[in-house]
């Protein structure tokens, strides 16, 4: 099934290099949705028992694989990060509601996701609450009826292509008091009075902006899950996912490293191929063996989730390794290419702009190192 799933997203892949030439952000990102929905791709980032794809031994009807995922993602983003991103929002955008959303909510937006007739957005993160959800500030409010939520997000991606949000809000106790229940997560439709975006640009093709709440007003079966039980349910979104961001990094890493190989190939300096010198050899075999431990250990993580999880240290292993592995081996794909490698246009000078962010979102390297050594020191074995 698997080796399926990769030839459809070559396939989607290959076409995306062509079409999104010359597109703006929004207009690239709308193409995406509809390329990948087209393809049937989409349905793999929600549950078949929501409208989404059968796993079939991968997963459980009631949740989404994190095989499939990172199988897909890693083809994806060899070809194009805005393809890779757009893929994944669908999933993590829509997750909280498959886990905790009413069977109204489920049945109304799942499937329209899935399809890719609407495109979904997480919205955790705060100016004032990035690694730390706990500070989460923006504040629900219940009214007759429902909820008021005053506030702001940042860095939410697709924020301006997105049709709803599904956001983290306080509903009890002081940002910082160190309660576990004091969040609560929400569906919020973009179009909502009161809800505006600010849309700024990062390092690669990627839309992204910070959401103003002022006096949005949501009904009550927005609400998702128990009240207080937002942040478990956004971490336990974060941790099904996470491991697809580690995907997605051996995928930009896979194409430098063939991008290096081809060049060094072909160019010659000296009267010979650079390909011929051994330092650039070395660099090859070593750029070749991180990759291959880099998708060893999303194999790992992706195989113990899928197989009922929390596994907490193999994910934190592999995003933090994934990641970290895939920016040095764009860089050393730049080098290899000389001027051309910092020239715009070129793929690996793209690639290197595309892997950087993989090492900040969805937890940084420096909170994977914290999760796991905290794995480590509460193991019995430490
Ligand atoms: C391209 C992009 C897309 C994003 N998309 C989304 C999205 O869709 N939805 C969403 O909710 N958020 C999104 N984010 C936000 C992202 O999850 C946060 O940027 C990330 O969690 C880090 O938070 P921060 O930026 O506030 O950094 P900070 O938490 O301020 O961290 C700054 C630095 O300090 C380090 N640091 C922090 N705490 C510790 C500690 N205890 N020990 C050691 N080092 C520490 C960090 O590792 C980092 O290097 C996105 C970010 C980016 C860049």
């Amino acid at each position: 099934m698997l080796e399926r799933l990769i030839a459809e997203a070559r396939a989607v892949g290959e076409r995306a290099e062509v079409e999104l030439t010359g597109l703006g952000e929004d207009a690239a990102a709308r193409r995406c949705v509809d390329l990948l929905a087209e393809a049937g791709l989409l349905a793999w980032t929600v549950p078949a028992a929501f409208g989404g794809a059968d796993a079939g031994e991968l997963a459980g009807a009631d949740e989404v694989s994190v095989r499939a995922l990172c199988a897909l993602r890693a083809e994806l983003a060899a070809h194009s990060g805005i393809l890779d991103v757009t893929f994944v929002m669908q999933g993590l955008g829509s997750y909280p509601l498959a886990r905790a959303g009413s069977d109204e909510l489920r049945a109304r937006v799942m499937g329209v996701v899935a399809r890719g007739e609407r495109v979904a957005a997480f919205a955790v993160t705060e100016h004032g609450a990035g690694s730390s959800l706990g500070e989460v500030a923006t504040k629900a409010v219940q009214t007759d009826g429902g909820w008021r939520l005053d506030g702001g997000k940042a860095f939410i991606t697709n924020a301006g292509v997105a049709d709803f949000f599904t956001l983290l809000a306080r509903t009890g106790g002081e940002p910082g008091d160190g309660g576990q229940d004091g969040l609560t997560m929400f569906l919020v439709p973009a179009d909502a009075p009161g809800l505006t975006v600010e849309r700024f640009e990062v390092t690669a093709p990627h839309p992204i902006g910070d959401l103003s709440l002022d006096g949005v007003v949501v009904a009550d079966d927005a609400r998702l899950g128990d009240l207080g039980g937002g942040l478990a349910l956004a971490l336990a979104t974060l941790a099904r996912f996470r491991t697809s961001v580690a995907a997605a990094a051996t995928g930009f890493a896979r194409r430098a490293l063939s991008e290096s190989t081809a060049h060094l190939r072909s160019r010659e300096q000296f009267g010979r191929p650079l390909a011929t010198f051994q330092a650039l050899r070395f660099e090859l075999a070593e750029m070749d063996t991180r990759l291959e431990a880099a998708r060893l250990l999303v194999e790992a993580a992706a195989s113990a989730v899928d197989e009922g999880g929390p596994a907490t240290a193999e994910v934190a292993r592999a995003k933090l390794y994934a990641t970290e592995t895939a920016s040095w081996i764009c860089d050393r794909a730049v080098q290899h290419h000389g001027g051309l490698g910092v020239r715009r246009g070129t793929v690996v000078e793209r690639l290197l702009r595309e892997a950087r962010a993989l090492r900040i979102y969805e937890g940084t390297s420096e909170i994977q190192k914290l999760i796991l050594a905290k794995e480590l020191l509460s193991s019995s074995d430490a």
